[in-house]
């Protein structure tokens, strides 16, 4: 029985193969690490405000929990599906190994459309969904975190749910949440810093300097929307961004901060003053040195692979670029950064924020992102290493190195009975 679907499930098990296949893993280890090790379907009834029920599909996957508690992200999107939210869990597997965090992958999804849906309405959905997998979770077993169509806010609502069972307050079963509350510091821009970091790495090998940059940036939220801030404070030019809705371009370099308020007060980045307007298929082939996918996967195909005019693609999005898509970029002198490295800072800092949750002390903010590019920079160097060392590819590299770490402990572990 074919349990996991669909083309992004696909995806990333042809990742996988071909991952376990340079590491001739045994069939043994190859079979149990290729699966996910167990899932939770639950539909989640939830009053609208119009007084109807409405029952919401959701998901959560748990990937391999050989290396500690589980960890990923939870994503609200009217295309999510089991198979995804399988994919999205392997990934979170390879990176987290790949960077070094005691953490199997986890990933989790509800079928719905937030921007159709008030404020109470996601309020009641959410705490539902934790109501359905509280089997599942805890902060020993399987620890959430925002996603896309998911925030802080999102995640104190599942703290609160999950505490109000418990009887007391339990922030570990969440990261991602407001500082108020246990948060960490830097947790909201940690994925878009690191991978402005490795950015910054991947510049350094090619001696190229960020300044004057010309960056494409495919979603303006939370990811995106740092990495691009960062960028254009650090003097490069962001000359095109993107949302579901529409995308805007400025050859001379957006003003990333007035953009930001746009979008965050229109709901779009549409109809920012002194732009063009650019669709998303335009702006993944738009001529510039760096371009940044960050919003959903399956984005660079077969289709538009050749196309690509970019120096670098730094994959902030997770699964960005089809295995098809991988095959025709190979070799073609594009410095790609895989989205399992480039986007680790998210759960680097979200192993932070459960480590300060855990422990109940606090770091600054300086000490996070310190200690954030330390370890996303070291990752970056180990994958860099291996790619030139082999002659493999930058994702290959990557790939092997975070699915060896799991291989490896479920062997040292063994099979139980
Ligand atoms: P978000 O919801 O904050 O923002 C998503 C952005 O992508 C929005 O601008 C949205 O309009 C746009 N978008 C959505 N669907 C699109 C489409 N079909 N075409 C073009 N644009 C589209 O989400 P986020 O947290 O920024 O996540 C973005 C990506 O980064 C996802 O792939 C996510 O899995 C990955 N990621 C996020 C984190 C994190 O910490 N939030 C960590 C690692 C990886």
């Amino acid at each position: 029985m074919q349990t996991f679907t669909g083309p992004t499930y696909e995806m990333a098990v042809t990742q996988f193969d071909i991952a376990a296949e340079y590491l001739g893993l045994n069939q043994e280890v190859r079979e149990r690490t290729r699966v996910p090790k167990r899932a939770l379907i639950v539909s989640v009834p939830t009053r609208m405000d119009d007084g109807r029920v409405v029952m919401f599909p959701g998901f959560r996957v748990q990937h391999n929990l050989s290396l500690g508690p589980c960890k990923g992200g939870l994503r609200y999107s009217p295309d999510v599906d089991l198979g995804e939210v399988a994919a999205l869990a392997m990934w979170m597997s390879w990176k987290c190994a790949l960077v070094g965090l005691p953490y199997g992958g986890a990933k989790g999804g509800v079928c719905c459309d937030p921007s159709q849906m008030s404020r109470g309405e996601i309020q009641r959905m959410t705490r539902r969904f934790t109501q359905e997998i509280l089997p599942l979770i805890g902060p020993e077993v399987d620890i959430m975190a925002p996603d896309l169509g998911t925030n802080e806010q999102t995640m104190a609502w599942i703290m609160d749910t999950y505490s109000v069972q418990m009887g007391h307050a339990v922030p570990g079963i969440v990261t991602g949440k407001p500082v108020t509350i246990g948060g960490s510091l830097g947790r909201r821009e940690a994925t878009g810093r690191g991978v402005f970091y490795c950015m910054q790495e991947a510049l350094q090998l090619l001696d190229v300097r960020l300044e004057g940059l010309r960056i494409a940036v495919q979603g303006f939220g939370n990811v995106g929307g740092t990495c691009a801030s960062l960028l254009h404070a650090a003097g490069a030019k962001v000359i095109a961004v993107s949302d579901i809705k529409s995308g805007v371009l400025c050859r001379d370099g957006l003003n990333v901060p007035a953009l930001r308020r746009h979008a965050s007060e229109t709901g779009s980045v549409a109809g920012f003053a002194d732009t063009d307007p650019i669709s998303n298929e335009e702006l993944l082939t738009l001529e510039c040195d760096v371009l940044v996918p960050a919003a959903i996967e399956r984005q660079i195909t077969e289709a538009n692979a050749a196309k690509l005019r970019c120096r670098i693609l730094a994959e902030a999005a997770n699964g960005p670029t089809t295995p098809e898509a991988d095959a025709v970029l190979d070799g073609n002198g594009i410095f790609i950064i895989p989205d399992v490295l480039c986007n680790a800072g998210g759960v680097i800092v979200s192993y932070f924020e459960w480590v300060q949750d855990l422990q109940n002390y606090f770091w600054t903010e300086e000490e996070v992102n310190s200690r954030l590019r330390e370890i996303i920079t070291r990752a970056f160097h180990a994958v860099y290493q291996l790619h030139t060392r082999e002659h493999i590819s930058m994702r290959l590299a990557a790939l092997a190195l975070g699915v060896r770490k799991v291989a490896e402990a479920k062997t040292l572990r063994g099979l139980f009975p």
